[in-house]
């Protein structure tokens, strides 16, 4: 459409990308009297790199000093606990174990160690025997560790759904499946063009991820880079989901943490990821060669690992920027232009902490912030019907039967379940399989995809052919005999 035939819509902030950086600040922003939308490209919030990383807390011991890195990362771990409480998001502190296999690579350890206890991170050296007490399953040649006890492993996506829940009931405004095609200035007002509309800012705070500089560049901002670097990582079943305890790293190499280890929150263990330079930003395919090279690393930390138990893999892309940190700042260029841009490892630890100095950086920029009374930091409990105890689970499905008809058999997740997630915002089968982990499992959705699907279409009111597994396009039913259509599918 014609720039010329939109209509135009205002915000006071606008924030451009809803992964784990976007949905923070927009909870943070939604502290105050302030008129905030967020545009997202995809069909939900946190399908960008948010989806596809580690998931660990880091310690916040690896980043070099000086570096903004370092300063968000320490700041982002100890926000944790309290963040994952307030929003009732599953956050483990099951620590974090950087091994020596030399006494060469221990001197490297020290220097860690070091590190860690300078920035005040709660960090201990391990001997051999502590190692073995600890990680009995690691190779037994590793000759001491660091330990960092607040080092923890959370699920992105589902905070970053959570987040994103919180600031909307606290407020804040949306727009999915909407993407920046162009953007400019004009005076002290910021022009986002959507391909339906143009939306007039007052602030606006790029957010974007892999795309960051292409938002930049759109407002004439040319003075940084995205340089994307892809990542692969493999999923365990839950059959050896107690191998390790920890995340156990390596000692790193010049451009990443290495080949690690990972409990993930939801319980499966993963290893990886590669670190490797791509052209494209959007390249997510996994290889023989990466899985080679995760499966070679991880064995040298846990040798009796079995690659006929892996489930699933994915790859992630990282927006490394080209001056090797992350971007916190006003643009130099355009007023109340706001760049938070470069955001690649740590940014899932350091999000918290980069969204709290949000407010203040938009203040500088001339923003008046008034707090809002009303604000609520906590949205309402989920209900984990796994995890309750057997007594809980019978009063539950006395009061709603719902929870008593299991969908997903793999991991046992229920009806009730998965209706309380389209409720808090689930639009698609992979944002049920992301927020609640229906289809997570061993048969990958098999038998349960065509049973969420109806129970999309009956939640969201629209027909079984117009439900997606990740938005327009991505429809998995065709088309449907009519006269099966009322009885058997709704
Ligand atoms: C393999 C891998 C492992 C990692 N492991 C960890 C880890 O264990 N711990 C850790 O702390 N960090 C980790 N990271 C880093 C972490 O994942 C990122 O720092 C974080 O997810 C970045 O979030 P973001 O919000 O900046 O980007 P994204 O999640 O990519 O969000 C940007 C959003 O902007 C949207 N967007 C882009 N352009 C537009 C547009 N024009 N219009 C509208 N919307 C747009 C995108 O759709 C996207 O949803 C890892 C990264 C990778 C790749």
């Amino acid at each position: 459409m014609d720039k010329a035939k939109k209509s135009t819509i205002t915000a006071q902030v606008v924030i451009v990308g809803g992964g784990i950086i976007g949905t923070a600040v927009a909870r943070e922003l939604s502290r105050y009297e302030l008129d905030v939308l967020l545009i997202e490209a995809e069909a939900e919030v946190g399908w960008g790199t948010t989806k596809a990383n580690s998931g660990i807390v880091h310690g916040g011991f690896h980043e070099e000093p000086g570096t903004l890195k370092a300063k968000y990362c320490f700041s982002g771990n100890q926000m944790y606990p309290k963040l994952c409480e307030e929003l009732d998001v599953c956050f483990e502190q099951n620590g974090i174990m950087m091994v020596a296999r030399t006494p060469h690579e221990m001197e490297t350890v020290r220097l860690y160690y070091k590190r860690g206890k300078e920035r005040g991170v709660n960090v201990q050296l391990f001997s051999q025997e502590e190692v073995a007490r600890q990680e009995p399953n690691l190779d037994p040649k590793i000759v001491g560790a660091l330990f960092a006890p607040e080092g923890g492993a959370v699920m992105p996506f589902e905070l970053a759904a959570a987040l994103m829940e919180n600031a909307i009931q606290n407020g804040v405004k949306y727009k999915m499946n909407t993407t920046v095609i162009d953007a400019w200035r004009e005076g002290d007002k910021k022009y986002l063009e959507t391909p339906e509309q143009i939306i007039r800012a007052d602030y606006v705070v790029n957010a974007a991820g892999l795309f960051s500089d292409d938002l930049a560049r759109m407002f004439g901002d040319d003075y940084f880079s995205i340089r994307p670097r892809k990542g692969e990582e493999y999923i365990f079943d839950l059959s050896v989901k107690d191998f390790v305890k920890s995340t156990i790293f390596p000692v790193p190499g010049k451009i990443s943490k290495g080949i690690l280890v990972i409990p993930t929150a939801a319980g499966n263990l993963m290893m990886g990821p590669t670190g490797d330079n791509v052209e494209e930003k959007e390249d997510l395919g996994t290889s023989q060669d990466g899985f080679n090279r995760v499966f070679e690393g991880a064995k040298r930390l846990v040798p009796s690992l079995d690659a006929r138990k892996i489930i699933a893999q994915f790859a992630g892309v990282r927006a490394a920027s080209d001056r090797g940190d992350f971007i916190v700042e006003l643009s130099p260029n355009v007023p109340g232009l706001l760049h938070l841009a470069g955001i690649e490892s740590p940014g899932l630890t350091a999000a918290p902490a980069i969204a709290a100095d949000v407010p203040g950086l938009l203040e500088e920029a001339g923003l008046q912030l008034e707090e809002k009374q009303s604000f609520n930091p906590r949205r309402a409990g989920v209900v984990r019907f796994n995890s309750l105890s057997r007594e809980e689970q019978d009063a539950l499905v006395k009061k709603n039967p719902s929870f008593g008809r299991i969908i997903c058999r793999c991991e046992s997740i229920t009806e009730g379940e998965i209706v309380d997630a389209i409720h808090r915002g689930a639009r698609t089968l992979d944002g049920i399989k992301f927020r609640v982990r229906a289809g997570a499992g061993r048969c990958q959705g098999g038998f349960c995809q065509p049973l969420i699907t109806q129970i999309l279409s009956r939640e969201l009111d629209i027909p079984v052919t117009a439900v997606t597994k990740a938005g327009p396009g991505s429809e998995q039913v065709r088309y449907v005999a009519k006269e099966l259509y009322d009885e058997e599918v709704r």
